[in-house]
């Protein structure tokens, strides 16, 4: 248990004081991380204060800097940009400015701060908080601050979280925005899609990104483009008659829509800007045709409602943060980031000496020490962009060439997919193979995303990959057909599975028919993409092996199911897409009922993992959670419906009561919401929706066909060394902490709790605290 935050006055203690101020450009998702700042400092019994427009509001006082309340902060979460303001302060870049910002807090009480932006605005943090002691004394002796507040805040503790879009900054693999702005990306590159196939239209987006190109190559893999251009990984001399090249491979390929994504700080080898306008200008001058278009994006990439990602990571963030500047001691200043869904801390010195690391190796034409610096996902990605985009045409003969170094655009992109050692190009080519890929368990949306990375990145080894359409039972009978290339280039974005889906479990019996399905159609390996069906099929296959030689055989499966409830990974493919359709639907709800004073009680998928209803409730802000993890008591709903009734008799308008559908036998969603609407009686009403089979569908995230490119290209690779090694067999992979892994098949029923399907290990359920303190109302009596 945390005790109260208490800082020590001249006239003895006193609640802590923590102000929270957002500056530099805005990014979708602040609003989170100052709500879960504000919810948790008073959680922990401190004082949380606005500082209005950035620096500077610290600059200017008075009624810039206010005190905030629980309430103040309610209804933020689905807003885009920062409500306490942003602003660029020119003022606070001189020790002046810091001083007068220095008085305003001190004279406030406030020692503590939490800084939202980007790293101008964090490298301004950390000047602030080492002339701290200085500047007091200065206006100690100018008379602007008393000697009894310049003992009360001798330091001044800093924490930063970084906010913004471009993901440019160290110490955090996501920065608060980025999520959000692929999906605005990623949303405006299916709409180009579809008009430049109509007309055959080759299009350049244009992308934010000064000095990062993070942004344009998850938009390119993500939104299934053609090519990319970024600044610290410009292309190899020449690039012009490469990027003609490629495109014009692609359209023979059947390709109708091309698109080019550049940065908006793109370079060349020599430094000089590649503008998209002069990329537009060379297609339509070489490709012919209709010529192409140039888009650039622009602040729409800033704008609207953040993602359900930008609602939660920055919630756990900005407590994080919190409890961070609540502490004790004279400690540097930090970024408090994100890694593999984890919180990382970073002191910030640190993180901006990297940050200038990257830019002066960029500006000195060093880009491999600026791609080096990036770290390995960037790498990764950039070697995953150069398989996925590049045609058939371009590899030469099948299974001799693959792309290199010198043909990528992407500028020291080593190609060779992700295996667990490392996308470092090293494997070696394998002979033409052919490898199966079928779909088994409920529809998850990235199912057709992951069957695309498999057949464009197996493409570049010259192995075929042959769909079996219509699940497990087409695996006993067929049928079974070879996927082209251009065929699958549109399933990037393509809800449902066209190689369809079922919830069949293969039997024991059936291994037969399925051992003469392989060898009829001369499947070196198989690859099973989907829920705990696609797993326990695998193990029937694994098992028969001994009795079926064809069998014998490396069978990799790909996790895909909406639940997020299968060992071997920390996320499925599907479960991002299911969570962004039920915040949305949720924001929805809450927007219904804006005249009315109303409790919801709205049931989730998830089956027995609480996952969706967990991370829905983070992300939407409920009250309660009511999961399968967790037992319904009557105490516990006598409680909740006791918080409830004071809450509406209070100023309170609206409760949200998350529950997965598998939370309880007994306590279903019609049993809650008579419970609560009883013991309301006229205060409020109450109603409850079932979300249903909405969230299985839709048009897969940006995260999601990232992470189902990413686990298709390790798939491939243990594939690929299972057959080098001549070892058959069944496994799992899945990305555990950020890295790639393969579970042996035998570790399954292990790994899974025996009493219900689901993982043992569940990483997401550490952020049941996170939601007390920040969204439960309990948590503040
Ligand atoms: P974005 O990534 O969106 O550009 P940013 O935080 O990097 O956000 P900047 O304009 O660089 O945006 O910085 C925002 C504000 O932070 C500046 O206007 C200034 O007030 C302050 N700031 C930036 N750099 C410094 C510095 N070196 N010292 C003191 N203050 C700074």
């Amino acid at each position: 248990p945390v005790g109260p935050a208490r800082a020590s006055g001249a006239d003895g203690p006193r609640p802590a004081r923590v102000g929270i101020l957002t500056s530099g450009g805005d990014s979708q998702g602040m609003n989170a991380a100052v709500r879960a700042v504000v919810r948790t400092t008073l959680t922990l019994g401190g004082e949380a204060f606005a500082v209005h427009e950035g620096w500077a509001g610290a600059v200017a006082g008075g009624a810039q800097i206010r005190q905030l309340g629980w309430d103040d902060v309610a209804g933020v979460l689905h807003r885009g940009g920062t409500v306490l303001g942003t602003a660029r302060c020119a003022e606070f870049r001189d020790r002046a400015g810091r001083r007068a910002a220095a008085g305003n807090l001190v004279r406030r009480g406030i020692d503590r701060l939490v800084v939202i932006g980007g790293d101008g605005s964090l490298r301004g943090a950390e000047e602030l908080r080492r002339e701290w002691p200085t500047l007091l004394d200065e206006l100690v002796a100018s008379g602007e601050v008393s000697g009894h507040d310049r003992l009360s805040h001798p330091r001044l503790r800093v924490a930063g979280l970084v906010g913004s879009i471009d993901n440019d900054m160290a110490g955090t693999e996501m920065t608060i925005g980025a999520d959000s702005a692929l999906h605005r990306i990623c949303a405006a590159l299916d709409g180009l899609r579809s008009t430049a196939a109509s007309h055959q239209r080759t299009f350049v987006v244009e992308v934010m990104g000064r000095h990062c190109g993070y942004l344009a190559l998850m938009a390119a893999v993500a939104g299934g483009a053609d090519a990319a251009l970024v600044p610290e990984a410009p292309p190899a001399e020449g690039w012009q008659d490469l990027l003609v090249r490629r495109l014009q491979a692609s359209r023979a390929a059947g390709l109708r829509d091309l698109i080019v994504i550049v940065a908006e700080g793109a370079v060349d080898r020599l430094g000089r800007p590649v503008r998209s306008a002069d990329v537009g200008t060379l297609l339509t001058e070489r490709l012919g045709g209709e010529g192409s278009r140039v888009t650039v994006l622009g602040h729409v990439q800033r704008g609207g409602r953040p993602s359900a990602y930008d609602r939660w990571m920055p919630t756990l963030l900005g407590h994080a943060a919190a409890q961070e500047v609540l502490g004790d001691g004279d400690l540097p200043a930090v970024v408090v980031g994100v890694r593999s869904n984890r919180v990382t801390l970073t002191p910030l010195p640190e993180a901006v000496r990297a940050v200038d690391a990257v830019r002066e190796a960029a500006e000195k034409g060093d880009f491999d020490v600026a791609r080096a610096a990036r770290g390995r996902s960037f790498a990764t990605l950039s070697a995953s962009l150069e398989d996925l985009c590049t045609p058939p045409g371009l590899l030469g003969a099948v299974g001799e060439e693959r792309p290199t170094a010198a043909t990528a655009l992407v500028g020291g992109a080593s190609t060779g997919g992700q295996g667990p050692g490392g996308g470092d190009g090293a494997q070696p080519v394998p002979r033409a193979r052919r490898v199966g890929v079928l779909h088994a368990g409920g529809p998850a949306p990235g199912m057709n995303a992951v069957v695309r990375a498999l057949v464009r990145s197996a493409a570049v080894g010259g192995t075929r990959v042959v769909g079996v359409v219509g699940s497990v039972p087409a695996l006993v009978s067929g049928p079974v057909r070879e996927l082209g290339w251009a065929e699958v280039d549109d399933w990037i974005d393509l809800p449902g599975a066209e190689l369809g889906s079922r919830r069949t479990v293969l039997r024991a019996e059936d291994a037969g028919r399925v051992a003469a399905t392989v060898a009829e159609h001369r499947l070196d390996a198989l690859v099973l993409v989907g829920g705990i069906e696609a797993y326990r099929s695998a193990a029937v296959l694994d098992a028969a092996a001994a009795q079926h030689p064809a069998l014998r055989l490396p069978t990799v499966c790909l996790p895909a199911a909406i639940d997020n409830n299968l060992p071997g990974t920390d996320l499925s493919v599907g479960a991002d897409t299911a969570l962004n359709t039920v915040v949305e639907a949720l924001d929805r709800l809450r927007s219904s009922a804006s005249a009315a004073r109303r409790c919801f009680v709205v049931e989730t998928m998830g089956g027995p993992c609480g996952y969706l209803p967990m991370m829905a409730g983070m992300a939407a802000g409920a009250e309660r959670v009511y999961l399968p993890e967790d037992r319904i008591t009557i105490h516990r709903l006598a409680r909740d419906a006791g918080q409830m009734t004071e809450a509406f008799a209070g100023d309170r308008t609206q409760w949200l009561a998350i529950r997965g559908d598998q939370s309880s036998a007994s306590y279903t969603a019609d049993v809650l919401a008579r419970i609560f609407e009883q013991e309301g009686g006229d205060l409020f009403d109450v109603r409850q929706t079932v979300l249903g089979h909405v969230q299985q569908g839709g048009v897969p995230t940006p995260f999601d066909r990232l992470l189902a490119t990413r686990l298709a290209q390790v798939a491939l690779a243990e594939v690929d060394r299972r057959l080098a090694a001549g070892q058959s067999g069944a496994c799992l992979v899945g990305e555990v902490g950020g890295r790639p892994t393969v579970t042996p098949i035998d570790r399954l029923e292990v790994e899974l709790d025996d009493r219900a399907d689901r993982p043992r290990r569940q990483w997401w359920l550490e952020l049941r605290t996170v939601h007390e303190r920040v969204g439960g109302r309990a948590a503040r009596a």
